[in-house]
């Protein structure tokens, strides 16, 4: 099986290779092609060039296209999910679900519309809001959602006349280019284009002159270095983030029916999701019943390859990423108290045994920073204004959650908590309808809904004078 890049409607090989390895064991799995910059320019000037006739294109058709690609995508669901199960890690079920929502997502994306807005209609003038698109968009994609991120950005940039060079991380860039070859005959030439990379050539996107808007997501670090080279040619720039969700959980909630929901939203796709929960404040009445809850469910999880049955937890997707978490857990031994995991299961491959550390205090890194994988702080409080104080303590604001059977007092709670997402009695619950965006360090605009897809346009405005011109 050979990956290649697509560049103006052809696959086409690297100037160089890529070694991709499957964290299920460590070994090299497989090998792509990989961009040299020349092609990099060669997928922009392919995009710029098929912009005019995308956009002219009338949506009806460009959405037909689009279903076509979701047709695609659920024909060869089981082919893309093994596939993505073997470079990222996750479950089968869990990847199986991915590609699921790579369609659904394109499925809505084809149905999305940004009709023009009638701002007024009076007797001296027509003032009318068109959305226009960009022109060629970069989207940037990280390791832990590779197909559903990369498709949700494409399917925006798609509807709004927008064309694409996608890039996905260079340790999971096989699922894409496979999608890439699934697809590369139903779109027009050059509309989209995909590259890859040895994490080198990100900056030459962000910094092209023809490159007019940049979709980004990956770590805050990375975004502002994004929001730099973006800034000579005034893109326009979605950046989404890092995260350090907190959940606090008020003290009318039963331990045994709260502690499974959220430890299935802290260890979701193996905690490496942005919106996963990342810190956890349980009231000092519950503290001990919680801990030994949630203890007992990561003591029973089963941890595994991906592609073996049974397995709810797969490997840590990268060494990188395996040996910051690891560096963690270690440091949280002399912080805290580790009451399940905090060890690694003997032989190859990045697995960490899902890790619950309790009586662990704010300052720990483990508290403060982003940990991105199977490890979960428990932290005690004793009143909701300090759970609050603490949670926004944060220089992240993406998600936050609060857990009660008051919903009075939740919606309290869920009003003081500062980001861009506040879930009550969930967290992370994710819709192609429902806006998403990051507050403070965790990004830029918003992605999805009527809001995201306005971010891939330019807002016209025509302005008719009633005035009769003699
Ligand atoms: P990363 O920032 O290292 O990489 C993301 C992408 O950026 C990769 O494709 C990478 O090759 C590319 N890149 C690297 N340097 C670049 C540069 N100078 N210019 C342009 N592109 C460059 O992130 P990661 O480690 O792959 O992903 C994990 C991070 O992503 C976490 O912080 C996580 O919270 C975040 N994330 C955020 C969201 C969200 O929606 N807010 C979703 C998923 C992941």
């Amino acid at each position: 099986m050979t990956y290649d890049l697509l560049i103006d409607g052809k696959l086409v090989s690297g100037d160089r290779t890529l070694d991709v390895v499957d964290p299920a064991t460590g070994a090299l799995f497989a090998t792509c092609a990989c961009a040299s910059e020349a092609q990099v320019e060669q997928a922009v000037a392919a995009a710029a060039a098929a912009f005019p006739a995308w956009a002219a294109t009338p949506v009806e058709d460009r959405s037909a296209i689009m279903v076509r690609i979701a047709d695609v995508i659920e024909a060869n669901l089981e082919a893309l999910a093994r596939l993505l199960t073997s470079e990222q890690g996750k479950p089968l079920a869990d990847a199986r679900a991915e590609v699921g929502g790579a369609a659904w997502f394109m499925r809505n994306y084809a149905n999305a519309r940004l009709p023009v807005e009638v701002r007024e209609d009076s007797e001296t003038r027509r003032v009318e809001l068109h959305r226009v698109p960009l022109g060629v968009v970069a989207a940037i994609v990280p390791w832990n959602f590779p197909l559903l991120t990369g498709t949700n950005k494409l399917g925006a940039a798609l509807i709004t006349g927008n064309t694409v060079v996608l890039k996905p991380a260079p340790t999971t860039p096989l699922t894409t280019l496979l999608f890439g070859a699934l697809v590369k005959d139903i779109i027009p030439a050059g509309v989209l284009n995909i590259v890859t990379d040895h994490n080198d050539l990100g900056h030459v996107l962000t910094a092209h002159p023809k490159v007019r808007k940049v979709t980004f997501t990956g770590s805050t670090a990375t975004g502002t270095k994004v929001m730099a080279s973006s800034a000579a040619s005034l893109k326009r720039l979605t950046l989404e983030l890092g995260g350090n969700d907190s959940a606090i959980v008020l003290d009318d909630c039963d331990p045994d029916v709260v502690a499974p929901k959220l430890f299935d939203a802290a260890f979701a796709n193996n905690g490496q999701l942005c919106i996963a929960i990342k810190r956890l404040y349980v009231h000092d009445s519950q503290y001990d019943a919680m801990c030994d809850r949630l203890a007992d469910i990561a003591k029973n999880r089963i941890v595994g390859p991906g592609l073996e049955q049974g397995t709810q937890l797969g490997p840590v997707q990268n060494r990188m990423q395996y040996d910051k978490v690891r560096a963690l857990i270690d440091e949280s031994r002399d912080e805290g108290l580790i009451i399940a995991g905090g060890d690694c299961p003997a032989g190859p491959g990045f697995f960490i045994n899902p890790t619950i550390v309790r009586d662990i205090g704010d300052d720990a890194r483990l508290v403060r920073e982003e940990q991105f994988g199977p490890v979960l702080p428990v932290l005690r409080y004793d009143d909701v204004a300090g759970a609050i104080a603490r949670a926004n303590a944060s220089e992240f604001g993406l998600g936050n959650s609060v857990w009660s059977n008051d919903a009075v007092r939740a919606q309290q709670v869920a009003d003081q908590l500062d980001s861009g997402s506040v879930w009550i009695n969930q967290h992370a619950d994710f819709d192609p309808d429902i806006p998403f965006s990051g507050a403070k360090m965790s990004g830029v605009g918003t992605e999805m809904s009527e809001l995201g897809l306005a971010e891939f346009t330019q807002a016209k405005i025509i302005n008719r004078s009633k005035a009769v011109l003699a």
